[in-house]
């Protein structure tokens, strides 16, 4: 997928003035829910939550008729663990169709997957739009997070073609790793030097018989989310829960247990990507470069990584045939309509294959070819058979 630099979108959204009012109302609400929510969740260990969820109240009933809000801001987190659809009067049938659709507080009392897929997707606009205030915002939308993209942009658009894959497949491919490993790939891979990786932060790893450990998603390789035994990725399509089960004694592994095999790994001086890298560059990258790979073992088939620094995906020929390739993982096709990929192939991740309905009603057909992974796969092995 083309980069997602959300910061770089966000202008779009500030620049468009004619949005409807309740569109603009419906993502200040939203923002406002995200970060009580947010706040809810570290109320036990951060002194400013309760300030922050009582301002957030104020702020939501500045939104809503009068009488028609929460009444308290402890009714305001209850209602959060519902559909704002069902707690919130608006003209919803005008409005895109995830919009309020999800319940943003879990029975766990964290933001539900849904949400933070909302808030990575559009927060850092949300705020850059609808700042109300310049306190305390959740992590995912502070300045950090921007200035981490922005210097891993700045690097990359620096880059030669050759030093930009290298760079971008490295931030696919190492996700998590002891520092001097991290170090050893940037200079084999012949990779540049980012601000990427941080220290494995807190939340992504836990002790077991005196040492450190965390534990790589299956499916992207960053290191699970952390909660008492249970393990998650954050990326709400990676499979599942996995539970790890500790020992005093020392010298023994801990053992994970899941749906597909995982492992725990020794945590002692690990970096790993920070989060604002992983989502949009790892996470959409571990399809991308899935399907590279698949494509580089046929032999007869030329693959060309990130053309032009990424105006597109890949393109692959095979003989005559040329497949120019947009992969694109985001949660609702409407988001690929308002931003239409310059590639005829627009190929979405196997999982998203409810996506390919919509996106051939609402891509002009003459462009675009939408199709899932599995079907590109088919239509290369078959333009391979009759280039033989
Ligand atoms: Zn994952």
């Amino acid at each position: 997928m083309a980069l997602l630099w959300s910061l770089f979108e966000g202008s779009e959204v500030t620049d468009n003035g004619d949005e409807p009012r309740s569109l603009v109302t419906v993502r200040a609400i939203n923002t406002t829910a995200l970060r009580a929510a947010r706040a809810w969740s570290l109320r036990e260990s951060e002194p400013h939550a309760w300030r922050e969820i009582s301002r957030m109240h104020g702020v939501l009933l500045s939104f809503l008729p009068p009488g028609e809000g929460p009444a308290t801001p402890v009714q305001m987190i209850e209602n959060l663990r519902r559909p704002m659809r069902d707690w919130v009067s608006l003209p919803w049938d005008s409005l895109p169709e995830e919009l309020g659709a999800f319940p943003i507080l879990g029975g766990d009392d964290e933001l539900t997957g849904e949400a933070v897929e909302y808030g990575s997707d559009y927060t850092e606009a949300l705020f850059e739009n609808h700042e109300v205030d310049t306190g305390w915002i959740p992590r995912w939308a502070t300045q950090t997070f921007e200035k981490v993209e922005r210097s891993v942009y700045t690097v990359l658009v620096s880059a030669g073609q050759e030093e930009y894959v290298a760079t971008r497949q490295l931030l696919v491919e190492v996700p998590a790793a002891p520092r001097s490993v991290v170090r050893d790939e940037i200079n084999a891979r012949g990779a540049l030097r980012t601000e990427a990786y941080v220290p494995l932060p807190p939340d992504q790893q836990f002790t077991s018989s005196g040492s450190a450990w965390y534990v790589p998603c299956p499916e992207c390789r960053w290191p699970m989310h952390v909660r008492g035994a249970l393990l998650t990725c954050r990326y709400p399509q990676h499979p599942g829960r996995f539970e790890v089960t500790f020992s005093d004694a020392p010298g023994t592994l801990p053992v994970v247990t899941g749906p597909v095999p995982a492992e725990a790994l020794d945590a002692a001086e690990v970096v790993s990507l920070h989060h604002a890298v992983w989502r949009y560059i790892t996470i959409p990258g571990t399809t991308e470069v899935g399907l590279m790979r698949w494509l580089a073992k046929h032999r007869g088939v030329e693959v060309d990584r990130w053309p032009h620094k990424d105006r597109w995906d890949i393109t692959a020929r095979v003989g005559d045939t040329v497949f120019e390739i947009d992969l694109k993982d985001v949660r609702y096709p409407s988001q690929l309509a308002a931003k239409p990929p310059h590639v005829r192939y627009v190929v979405v991740p196997d999982y998203r294959a409810w996506q390919i309905a919509q996106l051939k009603r609402t891509l002009p057909r003459e462009r675009y070819t939408p199709c899932t992974v599995r079907t590109l796969k088919a239509w290369v092995k078959k333009a391979l058979g009759e280039s033989r």
